[in-house]
């Protein structure tokens, strides 16, 4: 037992009903105390933990409230602050201002300022001499007078206030002059609570501490901590003789109550402390693990979680890491991101945000985001997932889709419509325009949290109720007006050193705490870790707003960097030397985060020292001394605390001899293997795509289903990912982030530029009017600008330089269109345009609301559908179906290629739905297929394919369709062809192609004879 802790007890039996009150830094402090000594052998009575703030308040506040005057809220500083330097009078001295607007800044400034508050130092006596600069002490002098002026003008008392009201007031003091009282030693106070514990009624016992040889006094502690009673150490086990951490001498014991060892990382080393205290059995409320950082108590919190074993954690867990923190920052992420659709997808597949839309699951939801291409910016989603609802309601609507479909499809566009819903009401949350006054980012983001960000534990209850009370805090910055940069990142600060679920160390539960809190739950086994160079005590930094010659010089009282090492040393080592039981000291040699070394810290130095003084210790010995670093895999399986755990130390041993065991007891993992395995083999296996009860299902032949050449060319390309899309219904997760240099995707921008050319082009039919660039040029601009403005309102370009480029680009091209169409007229005459067959017409004269059958020549037949960019009658009377291309001269399988292996099937199909639609008025006509590229990219390129083609077409489209019914869904070869945009190449995995082209050539492979046939068709 502590000296201390041995006092109160003494105190307890002497002094039974007396008052004794034990002055404490905190409530969870003084708890603890009371529950040891209640715990030990003797009972208390009377016995009263307070803080200096619990003293005063009562003293202070019926003066304060006569007064009007209410508590300043605790979390409002930073923020205040921010305020009140960027409202200084601008005429006025600058030395902090142009870093006001910094959540950091705002924060140091804040700490400080309050420190020179609890100091009692106000405005007018921030002397001029303490500063080298002028402007420096100016403009600190003016905010630390317009806080002053705040807190008056509002009727507020900050602590500061209070203690200064309390010790006006010493007759109201909780504390009798007949009582006693004691400090807990060692504690360094603020002065002006000093000042009130020094003028406190009663009688005072002076408290005992340890005296630990060797160690320095704190210059600070003589004048502001309790003058305390040194008690020699006399160490009764090798744990003990950490008092003697500074000073190593005497003989060490032969008990094994004082350990230590390294890890490979601080996984590793985490994992071996749960594995030791499983080991050494024994209740968890014996353990307590301290470390340096809080950060890292949060490290053995998710490992606690992750083993289901009752941890309390006295630091507290970031409130980033709950679920509402999470979602708040991803909240963040994605309106600084221009609420791109991939951020929220992620956000939805994180699961941290609550999807209150009838059953719709967020899987669906991010699913349904992905099928409507959304992509960012606010109008996006009304655009997209509205289209979606409409499409999916027109396919539902459709008889020729059998029953099950139709409802499934319904529902799905129900589903779009809620989701819409949801996502508008998340959008509402988001101040438009962004420079907006900070209460609505607040409000939005409070709102957020409440309503949006998903709640599974305790914790994150506790965790939403401290993030919506610290930005309900920044409130005090309300009317300000920020971009939405600053706005995001002064909401992000807020989570900064935000912790929740702080607690004591309480019964059942294993206790983390820090290093400079360790030990007061007197807990009989205790690891220290996380002891690294450079990690344990804080580095010797003068603070930001004050420099170290400026503190000494207002007030001795104020802390200098070297104060605050030296008294964290005192502190830590103090917390070492009163341990006792048993103390495992551990350090990780390997940062992994940062991937590099690190070294222990000189505590283990010391601490070897102090186990074997006459070791002649250096830091290459001690890692030699620690020996083999441990490892997140235990040694022995049976040490193992989970089945990962188990399995891996196993794998140390085992060899390929084990492995039949393991697959009889993982069915799912022998199951791999055998897919594995099939897919490594020159066999074509189902594993590969073979499907043989898909075909017929697939097949337009034989289910009656109407396909378009765009399908029947995808097959073509990829059997495999036809598969996946048409025969399974997948989407690919597409989580790619928006490029910030291209605005209008290649698919949109051919969408847009054909809707141009049909609708410049039919307006001259109809009129009989010649195309020329300069009459027509103007209108053509104008259409292509309203284009690009309708599409800007759904979805916003990246920034408007992209925009103006990309806009330049477009109508450059569109005024080469006409160009070529005047130089071309005379050797075509258009006839149609955007010509549909087995869909709406828009009035063509030539479309059809029916599909066209192809016959394909052996008595079975299809049904085909699509829409011919343009129909010309050519000078000789003969027609050429043209189909547009707006990107760079390139076709799949090459220009000079006729089919392609089925990769080009456009040209031949719609010239054969074009005799059948011109059959009408021409039953001999004639017609060919072409390819046309009027573009700058496109180099006006146009490749024609002649009539023939059109009856080995039918060859061809039999080989595919025959692969289609064989179910043959194999992998393309050609991975540099076809896969290079594949949106699904992470199903795949790299080989795929290698594996395809394998099992293609093997002759063999009697099913995929009709690819091979296929592939021939060039
Ligand atoms: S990545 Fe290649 S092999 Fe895989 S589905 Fe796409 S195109 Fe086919």
């Amino acid at each position: 037992m502590s000296p201390f802790l041995a006092q109160l007890a003494e105190l307890c039996r002497t002094e039974r009903t007396r008052a004794k009150w034990v002055i404490v830094p905190t409530h969870t402090l003084g708890h603890t105390l009371g529950e040891r000594l209640a715990l030990g052998e003797n009972g208390w009575a009377n016995l009263r933990f307070t803080t200096p703030l619990d003293l005063a308040l009562p003293m202070a506040a019926p003066f304060l409230v006569r007064r009007g005057v209410d508590p300043a809220p605790d979390g409002i500083g930073p923020a205040l602050i921010m305020r009140l330097l960027l409202e200084l009078p601008s005429a006025g001295p600058t030395y902090f201002r142009g870093l006001a607007d910094q959540p950091q800044m705002a924060e140091a400034l804040w700490t400080t300022l309050a420190e020179l508050r609890m100091a009692g130092i106000t405005a007018t006596a921030l002397p001029r001499a303490a500063f080298a600069n002028a402007s420096k002490h100016a403009e600190l002098r003016a905010l630390l007078a317009s806080y002053e002026e705040h807190l008056a003008a509002r009727g507020l008392a900050d602590r500061a206030l209070v203690y200064h009201e309390a010790r006006l007031h010493p007759d109201l003091c909780p504390i009798q002059p007949t009582d006693l009282h004691v400090e807990l030693p060692t504690i360094i106070w603020s002065p002006l609570e000093r000042r009130l514990l020094d003028a406190l009624p009663g009688a005072r016992v002076v408290p005992r501490a340890l005296d630990l040889p060797g160690l320095d006094v704190p210059r600070r502690m003589t004048s502001l901590a309790a003058p305390i009673a040194a008690v020699a150490p006399a160490p009764a086990s090798n744990a003990e003789r950490l008092a003697l951490l500074m000073s190593p001498e005497g003989a060490p014991g032969s008990d094994e109550t004082l350990t230590m060892f390294s890890a490979g990382g601080r996984e590793a080393e985490i994992e071996e402390v749960f594995r030791r205290i499983a080991r050494a059995g024994g209740p968890l409320d014996e353990v307590e693990i301290a470390c340096p950082m809080p950060e890292q108590a949060a490290l053995v919190w998710e490992k606690a979680q992750r083993h289901e074993w009752p941890v309390t954690i006295g630091p507290g867990i970031p409130a980033a890491l709950t679920r509402p923190g999470r979602a708040l920052l991803a909240f963040c992420e994605w309106v600084a991101g221009g609420l791109a659709a991939s951020r929220l997808r992620r956000m939805l597949q994180s699961g941290d945000v609550r999807l209150d839309a009838d059953g719709l699951s967020a899987g669906q939801a991010a699913r349904l985001l992905s099928r409507a291409r959304a992509t960012w910016g606010r109008q996006t989603y009304a655009a997209a997932l509205g289209q979606l609802a409409e499409s999916l309601r027109v396919r539902a609507a459709d008889p020729e889709q059998p029953d099950e479909a139709r409802a499934r499809l319904g529902e799905r566009a129900e589903q779009a419509e809620r989701f819409l819903r949801w996502v508008t009401e998340l959008l509402g949350l988001v101040p438009e325009p962004s420079p907006a006054p900070l209460w609505q980012w607040l409000d939005g983001a409070i709102a957020f949290v409440k309503t949006f960000a998903r709640k599974a534990s305790e914790l994150d209850g506790e965790a939403t109720v401290a993030l919506t009370e610290a930005l309900a805090d920044l409130r005090a910055l309300g009317d300000l007006v920020r971009p939405a940069s600053d706005a995001l990142a002064l909401i992000r600060g807020r989570l900064d050193g935000l912790t929740v679920g702080g607690d004591r160390a309480r019964p059942g539960h294993l206790h983390v705490t820090t290093l400079a809190d360790a030990g007061y739950a007197g807990r009989a086994r205790t690891f220290v870790i996380a002891l690294e160079e450079g990690g344990v005590f804080p580095a010797l930094v003068e603070d930001p707003v004050l420099l170290d010659a400026e503190r000494k010089t207002i007030d001795p009282d104020l802390r200098t960097s070297e104060d605050r090492v030296g008294e964290a040393l005192y502190r830590i080592v103090s917390r070492l030397a009163a341990l006792g039981g048993q103390v495992c000291l551990s350090y990780s040699g390997r940062d992994l985060r940062q991937a590099r070394a690190t070294f222990p810290s000189w505590v283990l130095l010391q601490a070897v020292r102090v186990l074997k003084p006459e070791g002649g210790w250096t830091y290459d010995r001690l890692v030699e001394e620690l020996g083999e670093p441990v490892s997140a895999v235990p040694a022995e399986p049976s040490q193992a605390l989970s089945d990962a755990g188990w399995w891996l130390a196993g794998l140390r041993r085992a060899d390929a001899s084990a492995l039949p065991a393991v697959r009889e007891g993982f069915p799912a993992l022998a199951q791999g293997a055998a897919a594995e395995a099939a897919r490594n083999s020159d066999e074509f296996t189902p594993y590969d795509g073979l499907v043989p009860g898909a075909g017929p299902r697939l097949d337009p032949r034989v289910s009656g289903a109407t396909v378009s050449p765009t399908s029947l060319e995808d097959l073509a390309k990829c059997p495999f990912r036809y598969f996946l899309q048409r025969g399974l219904g997948l989407d690919a997760v597409d989580d790619a982030e928006p490029n910030p240099d291209v605005w209008l995707d290649p698919m949109i921008r051919g969408s847009i530029m054909h809707d141009l050319y049909a609708t410049i082009m039919r307006a001259l039919r109809d009129r009989g009017e010649t195309p020329n660039p300069a009459r027509h040029g103007p209108r053509l601009r104008e259409l292509g600008l309203e284009a690009l403005a309708a599409h800007r309102t759904l979805v916003p370009p990246p920034s408007d330089g992209v925009y103006e480029r990309e806009e330049r680009e477009l109508l450059n091209d569109l005024a080469l269109f006409l160009k070529f169409e005047a130089e071309d007229h005379g050797q075509r005459k258009p006839l149609g345009f955007e010509v549909a067959f087995g869909g709406a017409t828009e009035g063509e004269a030539l479309g059809r609301r029916e599909p066209i059958t192809i016959d394909l020549g052996d008595g079975r037949s299809f049904r085909l559908r699509g829409r011919i960019d343009r129909l010309d009658q050519l000078a000789d009377g003969s027609y050429e179906v043209v189909d547009y291309k707006t990107g760079r001269a390139f076709l799949p399988g090459g220009l000079d290629a006729t089919f392609a292996g089925g990769r080009q099937l456009q040209h031949a199909l719609y010239a054969l739905a074009a005799v059948k639609l011109l059959r009408e008025t021409d039953p001999e006509a004639r017609v060919v297929g072409s390819y046309y590229f009027p573009t700058t990219r496109g180099r006006r390129e146009r490749q024609v394919r002649p009539a023939s083609t059109q009856a080995e077409a039918t060859v061809v489209l039999r080989d595919l369709l025959d692969l289609l019914a064989a179910g043959t869904f194999v992998h393309t070869p050609n991975q540099d062809a076809d896969c290079r945009f594949c949106e699904f190449s992470r199903a795949c995995g790299p080989r795929a192609a290698d594996r395809a082209k394998r099992k293609i050539d093997r002759a063999e492979n009697a099913t995929l004879e009709a690819y091979r046939k296929l592939n021939a068709h060039d």
